[in-house]
């Protein structure tokens, strides 16, 4: 398909979540990021040892406010979003740990509270597949009626092996049976975590991926490598050598590969991971740094004339 007909996102390569957020709400939104929920099952089970490359804080960044009450967090960052880069809408974002294990009250409490601050237009909140009691559906429905709501689900990779490795304690079965149940039961927006980097990852899984996901009612992906923290399952391997993560252009590669095999219909939130706590984070170095391993990656599509999407279109061009 020659590069003209094909979507353009502001001029980028792909679909950014922040071009998803102008079109369904006018203008530019930011997300809130607060911490409430305060474990998950999995280290539960484990006597604490969770996903091997979890970190103490349930894989957030937002350490420095988690002992604020919820009201707090949520008027210290707005303010500080607004200030900075002079937006007017957000969403409260539930990112650490597991926000719907043993605590569907409190949760919906807190997703209430979310909504009745000035300027807040949704909410999205992070879970694991596993953790979506059947009382949530119609809570979310209700929810959803009226303002944005976007689950994001801890998927990770669709390959049970994987899942394994990662000791995430659910199978790719029941990630799909949630994405579906999410999508015919409540309606909502349904974002996915994907982690590329895994040991024996091979082209035709991350093609795999692709498609599974444009099968499904997914609206957005969220992209991470994987990465070693201090203290963490992985952290062992990685000093035992029996795990190195990718350097940036290798995971650029494989990125690049997974992007033209999805659908240009999924919004992206985000093409790598970044560390939070540099201190913490013990390799690649490359995951330090919020803008480099984005910039590249777009550069390699840029420079190859490719797109989002761009093989999905081939390909049923080739079989219309
Ligand atoms: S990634 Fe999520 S499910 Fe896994 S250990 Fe961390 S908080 Fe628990």
């Amino acid at each position: 398909m020659p590069t003209k007909d094909f979507p353009k996102w502001d001029g980028q390569p792909y679909y950014p979540i922040s071009r998803f957020y102008k079109n369904r709400f006018g203008e530019k939104v930011y997300k809130i990021t607060v911490s409430a929920a305060q474990t998950c099952p999995n280290r539960e089970k484990n006597k604490g040892v969770g996903c091997i490359f979890c970190d103490e804080l349930g894989s957030a960044g937002s350490h420095l406010i988690k002992h604020h009450p919820l009201d707090e967090q949520i008027l210290i960052n707005r303010e500080k979003l607004r200030k900075r880069f002079r937006v007017n809408k957000f969403l409260v974002y539930f990112q650490p740990f597991t926000n719907t294990y043993r605590r569907l009250e409190q949760f919906k409490a807190d997703v209430g509270l979310a909504l009745s601050n000035d300027g807040v237009v949704g909410v999205a909140f992070g879970t694991r597949p596993d953790c979506l009691p059947d009382e949530i559906f119609p809570y979310l429905k209700h929810i959803n009626n009226t303002h944005y709501i976007s689950v994001e689900l801890g998927v990770q990779s669709f390959a049970n092996e994987d899942l394994k490795f990662l000791n995430r304690g659910h199978s790719s079965e029941e990630s799909i049976d949630a994405i579906l149940k999410l999508h015919h039961e409540a309606g909502v927006n349904i974002g996915l975590h994907l982690i590329f980097g895994l040991p024996n990852e091979q082209d035709r899984d991350i093609i795999k991926t692709a498609k599974i996901v444009n099968d499904l009612p997914v609206d957005n992906v969220k992209l991470h490598n994987l990465h070693v923290l201090a203290n963490t399952p992985l952290h062992d391997l990685y000093k035992a050598n029996k795990f190195s993560p990718l350097e940036l252009d290798e995971y650029a590669r494989r990125v690049v590969l997974f992007l033209t095999h999805l659908s240009p219909g999924i919004a992206v939130q985000r093409l790598a991971a970044v560390a939070p706590r540099w201190d913490e984070l013990v390799a690649p170095e490359w995951t330090k740094h919020r803008l480099k391993p984005t910039q590249f990656i777009i550069k390699h599509l840029k420079e190859r004339e490719l797109f989002q999407g761009i093989s999905v279109a081939e390909n049923s061009r080739v079989s219309s």
